[in-house]
C-alpha cells in the first residue's frame, strides 16, 4: 500500500512522538468508562475532541481523505472506520475506539475495544486475544528484525487460540498496521499475518502503529455505503487493539501507553 521509502527518525523527533503518545492514551482512558448504554457515538466524538483542544494537540482523523470525525468508533461487527453519529451505545456491544493526535507535527495512533457491561464468554475471549495478539506483535519487535517477525507473532498467536478454544478466529485482510512519524500512514505495512524474517528490516528510528483486527468468524471485510465503515461479511463481532511503538537498542517505547513507554512491556505485570 505504501511504496514510499521508510522515515527514520532522530532521537530528538522521537522525543516528539513521545509527546503524542500520551495524549492520546490519556484520551483513551478518559473515555473508556464513558462507552456505556445510551451514549451516542457522536458524543463521545465531542469529548475527544475537546480533549484535543485541551491538551493542545491537534487532529490527525478529522478530514483525513474525507474522515468526518475525530475518532472512529466501531461497534460489533463494524471492524473499524465506524463514523460516529447518533448511534446510541447498548450494553452488550462491543465498542472499538481508534483515535490519534498531533503534537508539534508528530503523530500518535491506538485503539482500545471495550466491552459494554456483561459481554459473552465469546466475545470477552475474542477481545483478550486480539489484545494480547498486539503485545505478541510488539514483543517481536526488535533491532535487526523484520517486520514479518511481528506480523507472525500476532497471526500465530490468534491461530493457536483459535484451536484452542476449537472455533474460529478471523484475521482481517485489506486492513494492516503501518508505519508513523510525521504523518499518519507511512510505511511500511505491519500486516497482521506473515512470516518471520520476511519484509522490512527493524532499525533504529522507526516508528509503527501495530493493529490487529479480529473477528469470529471471517477474515473478508465490506465496506458500508458511508464509504468507510468496514463490517465482518458475516455478521460476526470484531475487536481492535493499537499501539505506536518504536524500537530502540534497549527495547521497545510504547508510545501510546499511558506512561509514553516509560516501562518496558516485560514490566507490565499483566502481560508477563
Ligand atoms: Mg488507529
Ligand atoms: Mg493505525
Amino acid at each position: 500500500m505504501f511504496s514510499e521509502s521508510i522515515e527514520l527518525k532522530t532521537p530528538a523527533q522521537l522525543a516528539s512522538l513521545r509527546e503524542a503518545g500520551p495524549v492520546v492514551a490519556r484520551t483513551l482512558e478518559a473515555l473508556r468508562p464513558k462507552v456505556s448504554a445510551g451514549v451516542t457515538t457522536a458524543e463521545l466524538d465531542e469529548f475527544c475532541r475537546e480533549r484535543l483542544a485541551a491538551e493542545g494537540a491537534t487532529t490527525n482523523f478529522l478530514n483525513y481523505h474525507g474522515f468526518p470525525a475525530t475518532i472512529c468508533i466501531s461497534v460489533n461487527d463494524e471492524i473499524v472506520h465506524g463514523i460516529p453519529g447518533s448511534r446510541e451505545i447498548a450494553t452488550g456491544d462491543l465498542v472499538s475506539l481508534d483515535f490519534g493526535a498531533i503534537v508539534d507535527g508528530w503523530h500518535g495512533d491506538s485503539a482500545i475495544t471495550v466491552e459494554v457491561g456483561q459481554a459473552s464468554a465469546e466475545v470477552a475471549e475474542l477481545n483478550r486475544v486480539t489484545e494480547e495478539a498486539l503485545w505478541r506483535g510488539i514483543a517481536a519487535a526488535k533491532i535487526g528484525g523484520k517486520v514479518g517477525d511481528i506480523s507472525h507473532a500476532i497471526g500465530s498467536y490468534v491461530k493457536s487460540q483459535a484451536k484452542l478454544s476449537g472455533g474460529r478466529y478471523g484475521i482481517t485482510e485489506g486492513f494492516t498496521g503501518h508505519g508513523i512519524g510525521s504523518a499518519l500512514h507511512q510505511s511500511p505495512d505491519v500486516p497482521n499475518t506473515g512470516r518471520r524474517g520476511k519484509g522490512a528490516k527493524i532499525v533504529p528510528g522507526m516508528a509503527l502503529a501495530i493493529e490487529p483486527m479480529i473477528t469470529l468468524g471471517t477474515s473478508r471485510a465490506a465496506i458500508l455505503e458511508d464509504e468507510w465503515t468496514a463490517v465482518t461479511t458475516d455478521g460476526t463481532w470484531a475487536a481492535h487493539h493499537e499501539h505506536t511503538i518504536t524500537v530502540t537498542e534497549t527495547g521497545v517505547w510504547v508510545l501510546t501507553a499511558i506512561d509514553g513507554g516509560a516501562r518496558p512491556p516485560a514490566a507490565r505485570e499483566s502481560r508477563c
